[in-house]
C-alpha cells in the first residue's frame, strides 16, 4: 500500500500544518503506513469554531433526515470493508480477521445509528392535571469532541461520532495518533457521505497539542473519551471545571476469566486463550487473570500452557496469523515491566515471553506470551491489579466462587468478566457480587455488540456507557408541559389565587 498523507478536515475542507508525524506498520517499522498533520491549539480553534458554526443548522434537520445522512456513511464502510480492513491491520497489527471484524462493528454501529433515526426521541408522561400533557424531549448539547484511541480505530469513533450527530450535535473528532490514517479515512467518507461543512471535523495530533487544548475548548459541550485511566482521569478532571462541560470517559480494565470448580475445560481453555491474546491483549476487556478452581487448576494450566506456547505470532495480514505484533516499542517495555514485576512478586513463570527477532519479526514489535503462576492469592499484588495491555498472563489458583469473586474484584478497574461453571446458580451469585460493566457466561470476556451498553465500572469508566446508551451522554432530557385548559391548574394543590 502506498504510503498515505492524511490531512485535517476543518469546515469541509482540507488542510495540513508545516509539521507532520509518521505512522508506521507495527508488524514492520520499515513501512510507513502514512502521514499526518502535528496540529496545535490554533487548528483545534478553527475546528470549534466550524462546528459551532455548523451546529446552528444541522440541529434544524430532523431526527430521520439525520439518520439518512448516517444511512448513505453505513453504505461507504460496506462498500469499502475489505480495504479498511486490511489498513486497520497494517496501521494497528491485528491480524486480518480482527481488522475485518473492527470494520463490521463499525458498519453495525452506523446500521444501528441509521435505524435510531426513526426510534423516540422523548415519550409523553401524564400529568397530575388532567389538562396538562407533559413531555419528555431529548436536545442536543451542541459541540462534542470525540477522542479516540488506537486499538479500534475505525469501530470506536464510529461509536461516539455518529450517535453524536444523529441527535443534532457537531463534532471535533481527534483520532489517535497511533492511527491517524484510519481516522484521515473515515473523514474522507464522511465527506463522501456529504455531511454539510462543519458537520463532522477531524484534527489530527498528540494528546496534550491537540486533545488537551480540545477538552478545555470553552465552546466544546461535551467529551466523549475513550483510552488510559490516566488521560480519562485527566480529562475528567478538567471538563469538571466548567459547569456545563460533561465528559463521558471510557477507559482501561484488569478483566478476568474465573473458571469455576465445574467448568467444562473444552469452554474454558478456549474463551481463556481467547480473552488472553485475541488483538496480542491490547483490547481494554482483553484478560490478563485467569481465576482458576485449585480442584481443577493443574489440568487447566496444562492445556492453556500448551496452546499458549504454540500460537501462531507474526504480521496479522498472514491468514494464519493468531497474533500479531504491540502497537510500539512503548507497550514493549510496558510488558517488559509488568512480567519483571510479577517475578519480583513472587510468580511461578510458566512461559518466560521472549522479545522475538527472527527473519519474520525482526522489524516489528512482536513478543511471545509470558504466563506465570500463582498457587496461592497475595492481595494487593501489582501485576494482578494493574492493565499490562499486551499478553502478560496470571493464573491464579482459589478455593470456590467466593474466592474467585474477591480475588476479581481486587483491582480499581470494573470493566469486563466471563464466569465458566455449568452451574446456574453460580453464574448468577457471580453476576451479582462481581464488580463489571460487561459479563460473559461460558464465553471469552471479549466479543462487544453494538446494540448493548459498553462501559466499566469504579475506575473503567464513569457511568456512561458507549454504544447503546451514547443517545443520554449527547442529549438534554428536557420536561415541557403544555396546558390545554382555559385557565392555569397547578401540581401539588399550589393555589392559584392572587
Ligand atoms: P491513551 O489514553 O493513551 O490515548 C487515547 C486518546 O487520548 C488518544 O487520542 C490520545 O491522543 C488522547 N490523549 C492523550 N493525552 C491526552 C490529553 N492530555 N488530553 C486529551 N487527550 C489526550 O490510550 P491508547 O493507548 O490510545 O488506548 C489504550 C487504552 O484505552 C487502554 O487503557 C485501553 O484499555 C483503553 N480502551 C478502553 C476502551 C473502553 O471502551 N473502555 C476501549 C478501547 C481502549
Amino acid at each position: 500500500m502506498e504510503s498515505v498523507q492524511a490531512r485535517n478536515f476543518i469546515n469541509g475542507e482540507w488542510s495540513s500544518t508545516a509539521e507532520t508525524f509518521e505512522s508506521l506498520n507495527p508488524a514492520n517499522s520499515r513501512h510507513i503506513v502514512g502521514t499526518a498533520p502535528k496540529s496545535s491549539a490554533s487548528d483545534v480553534d478553527a475546528a470549534v469554531a466550524a462546528a459551532k458554526k455548523a451546529y446552528e443548522s444541522w440541529r434544524e434537520l430532523s431526527w430521520v433526515t439525520r439518520a439518512e445522512y448516517v444511512d448513505r456513511f453505513a453504505q461507504l464502510i460496506k462498500r469499502d470493508t475489505e480495504s479498511l480492513s486490511r489498513l486497520v491491520t497494517q496501521e494497528c497489527g491485528k491480524p486480518i480477521n480482527e481488522g475485518r471484524a473492527d470494520v463490521v462493528e463499525a458498519l453495525h454501529m452506523a446500521q444501528y445509528v441509521a435505524g435510531m433515526g426513526r426510534m423516540p426521541n422523548g415519550y409523553t408522561i401524564s400529568s397530575e392535571i388532567a389538562a396538562k400533557d407533559a413531555f419528555i424531549l431529548k436536545k442536543s448539547k451542541g459541540v462534542v469532541a470525540c477522542i479516540t484511541p488506537w486499538n479500534f480505530p475505525v469501530a470506536i469513533p464510529l461509536w461516539v461520532v455518529l450517535p453524536s450527530v444523529l441527535a443534532g450535535n457537531t463534532v471535533v473528532f481527534k483520532p489517535s495518533e497511533e492511527t491517524p490514517i484510519c481516522g484521515h479515512r473515515l473523514a474522507e467518507l464522511f465527506a463522501e457521505a456529504g455531511f454539510p461543512a462543519g458537520v463532522i471535523n477531524t484534527v489530527h495530533g498528540f494528546g496534550e497539542e491537540v486533545g488537551d487544548p480540545l477538552v478545555r475548548h470553552k465552546d466544546v459541550n461535551v467529551v466523549l473519551f475513550t483510552g488510559s485511566r490516566a488521560v480519562g482521569k485527566h480529562i475528567q478532571q478538567v471538563a469538571s471545571q466548567e459547569l456545563y462541560k460533561f465528559a463521558a470517559t471510557e477507559m482501561g480494565g484488569k478483566n478476568a476469566v474465573m473458571v469455576l470448580e465445574d467448568a467444562n475445560l473444552d469452554i474454558a481453555v478456549p474463551a481463556a486463550v481467547m480473552s488472553a491474546f485475541k488483538t496480542t491483549g491490547q483490547r481494554c476487556v482483553s484478560s490478563g487473570r485467569l481465576i482458576v478452581d485449585k480442584k481443577i487448576e493443574p489440568e487447566f494450566t496444562k492445556r492453556f500452557v500448551e496452546i499458549a506456547s504454540r500460537i501462531n505470532i507474526g504480521d496479522g495480514l498472514k491468514e494464519d496469523t493468531f497474533m500479531g505484533p504491540l502497537i510500539n516499542q512503548e507497550g514493549v517495555e510496558k510488558w517488559n515491566r509488568h512480567n519483571g514485576m510479577a517475578v519480583q512478586e513472587g510468580a511461578e513463570v510458566l512461559i518466560e515471553g521472549k522479545e522475538l527477532t527472527g527473519p519474520d519479526h525482526a522489524c516489528g514489535n512482536f513478543v511471545s506470551p509470558f504466563v506465570y503462576r500463582f498457587k496461592d492469592y497475595k492481595k494487593g499484588t501489582f501485576c494482578l491489579r494493574e492493565e499490562a495491555f499486551s499478553p502478560h498472563v496470571a493464573i491464579i489458583g482459589v478455593s470456590g466462587m467466593e474466592e474467585a469473586v474477591e480475588v476479581y474484584n481486587d483491582t480499581d478497574y470494573g470493566l469486563a468478566m466471563a464466569v465458566i461453571t455449568e452451574d446456574y446458580r453460580k453464574w448468577r451469585w457471580v453476576r451479582d457480587h462481581a464488580d463489571f460493566g460487561l459479563g460473559y457466561v461460558n464465553l471469552p470476556s471479549i466479543g462487544a455488540e453494538v446494540h448493548l451498553p459498553f462501559g466499566g465500572v469504579k475506575s473503567s469508566g464513569n457511568g456512561h456507557p458507549g454504544a447503546e446508551g451514547i443517545i443520554d451522554s449527547v442529549t438534554h432530557r428536557v420536561a415541557f408541559t403544555v396546558n390545554h385548559a382555559k385557565e392555569i391548574a397547578m401540581a401539588q394543590g399550589l393555589s392559584t389565587k392572587f
